[in-house]
């Protein structure tokens, strides 16, 4: 389908696709309003164990959960709920659960460690965490540090005990003889913050995206526009599968994997982490339709032997997102499947709740990141007109950022253009083509890696006294950070040493890969660190 957006005299491409109307509701009511045509169809299954709700039972164990949350955990409207869980079917109950009780949900990753989910919860003030049996020491130990004392909600394993001094997350949802009548005393409107996930944005250390009913709402009739639409409608003889590998704790999971396949009656197979085996099983026993993945993940498909076109023989789609993605990768992808698929880039961050342009169904090209979803007004700036930074309008912009409003101006405009930090060109169709970051993030693997976090890390080493962290590139991982660092007089310490120091303070993925030891950083006379200086000479 031939697609085109329409240019204004300002040079703005307005969506291509029709404007909708946002249905004034929050989003469980949202997730609700269709599900009276598809109850007894699965929601979510566990793709490891064959562990399922239906949509029914989603919406009985949501309550539920949110019941005992207004009482037992005396959550009250506008409270924050952490949770810090891999991927599973109970994911959903815990963000819907939440919701329904008045509360505002952050997601950490669960493989943290507790120095990062201590700054999470000092910031984001959570009235309970939710985790996983292995994630409660991590949260223990961040609670430690941050100095607090809440309730842990903890996911038993059916073949494990329960962590002492925890509170055991089915006993809650699967509880008998709740008191429906505590969830009469919730107000929440379409404004409220629903959402607010970890984003460093252009610049700094990560800050709380406030992302509200409405923005989540938006994002979700968005993508039901017929002329974009990636899925087959659920209908009483068809309901479309999706596999929910991509971690729900990042925004791409949690609103276009999770909640909006939820509000469209899709089936959510859900794998708590990547693993060959078992991604491989889940792709050919479930009969995946809709695959959403990140580029590391279409690099896999299309390199590991064990994917052939038996795995794939379901697979009407495949989307991608959340960094470049080469186009050399989507070929090999193409190459061993037999039967017409589509495989369609999509863009978007955080801060946009989180997609803001997608190619059409039937587009053949895979350089592109798409057009301006319906509603969304894109255009590029500065540098000239066709290429420069991208800029977003559109009822998926974000609030703000939490308690900053600082931070918070400094990426919104006045009159609502939202500023992506992304180097960007518009064809004459208004086609996007993301060609370069021109803020400070590193992405590693599609996930963030802020800059200003590791140098943090690194500066709190006693022997040194400056640093700075840059993304450089990987075939395989996109990029990965590497450090520039100062010594203090009469430091000694050694490359391994500088690595080793920050892998025990950052989750995996952001370890540093490389270390250089400098004199003094470049910097400009105000004393910022010039990093394009040290980009060129190193
Ligand atoms: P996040 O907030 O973690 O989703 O990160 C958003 C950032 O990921 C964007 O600002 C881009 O830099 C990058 N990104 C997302 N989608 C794409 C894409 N299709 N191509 C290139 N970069 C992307």
């Amino acid at each position: 389908r031939k697609q085109s957006s329409v240019w204004t005299a300002d040079n703005i491409a307005k969506s291509p696709h029709r404007d909708i109307e946002i249905p004034n509701r929050v989003i469980t009511e949202h997730i609700w309003e269709n599900m009276g045509r598809w109850p007894d169809k699965t929601a979510v299954v566990c793709g490891i164990t064959n562990r399922s709700y239906t949509f029914h039972e989603l919406y009985k164990y949501s309550r539920n959960f949110a019941a005992k949350l207004r009482t037992q955990m005396k959550i009250r409207d506008g409270d924050a709920v952490c949770l810090m869980m891999s991927n599973s079917p109970e994911y959903a109950i815990g963000v819907l659960g939440a919701l329904e009780a008045g509360a505002a949900v952050t997601t950490a990753n669960p493989i943290y460690t507790p120095y990062e989910v201590e700054r999470q919860i000092k910031q984001a003030d959570p009235k309970v965490l939710i985790g996983v049996p292995d994630s409660v020491p991590v949260l223990k130990e961040a609670l430690r540090l941050a100095k607090r004392d809440i309730p842990i909600i903890a996911l038993k394993n059916p073949d494990s005990i329960l962590p002492e001094k925890t509170i055991s997350f089915q006993e809650l949802f699967l509880a008998d003889n709740v008191d429906y009548s505590v969830l009469k005393d919730v107000s929440r409107t379409p404004e409220d913050v629903a959402l607010f996930p970890y984003s460093s944005g252009t610049t700094g250390l990560p800050k709380g995206v406030e992302l509200t009913n409405r923005n989540l709402v938006a994002n979700c009739v968005q993508q039901d526009v017929e002329t974009m639409r990636v899925y087959e409608e659920t209908t009483k003889s068809n309901q479309d599968v999706t596999l929910g590998v991509l971690p729900f704790y990042h925004i791409y999971g949690l609103s276009v994997v999770l909640l909006h396949k939820l509000s469209a009656g899709l089936k959510v197979v859900t794998l708590p982490k990547f693993q060959p085996n078992t991604f491989v099983d889940a792709m050919k026993n479930y009969k995946i339709n809709l695959l959403c993945a990140a580029p590391p993940l279409v690099l896999f498909l299309g390199s590991y032997p064990g994917i052939t076109e038996e795995h794939l023989a379901s697979v009407k789609t495949i989307t991608c997102g959340a960094a470049p993605l080469p186009r050399t990768d989507v070929i090999r992808v193409l190459e061993k499947v037999k039967h017409d698929m589509d495989f369609l880039q999509l863009y978007g961050l955080t801060e946009v709740s989180p997609l803001a342009t997608c190619m059409p169904p039937g587009s053949k090209d895979y350089t592109k990141a798409g057009y301006g979803i319906s509603n969304t007004e894109l255009r590029v700036v500065d540098q000239d007109q066709r290429l420069g930074e991208l800029h977003i309008r559109g009822p998926q912009v974000m609030k703000g950022y939490r308690n900053n409003p600082e931070a918070t101006k400094a990426v919104i405009t006045e009159d609502g253009w939202f500023k992506t930090g992304d180097l960007a060109s518009l064809d004459e169709n208004g086609a996007v083509t993301i060609s370069d970051r021109l803020k400070e993030l590193i992405k590693v693997k599609g996930y963030q890696v802020p800059p200003a976090e590791l140098e943090n890390v690194l500066k709190e080493h006693p022997d040194i006294i400056d640093a700075a962290v840059l993304g450089i590139p990987d075939p395989r991982l996109g990029e990965v950070p590497k450090a520039f660092v100062v010594l203090k007089e009469g430091g000694k310490i050694q490359a391994n040493e500088v690595t080793s120091f920050v892998s025990e303070r950052v989750a995996e993925y952001k370890r540093i890969k490389d270390v250089v030891f400098l004199d003094a950083l470049p910097k400009n006379p105000s004393g910022k660190i010039l990093k394009r200086v040290l980009r060129e000479q190193y």
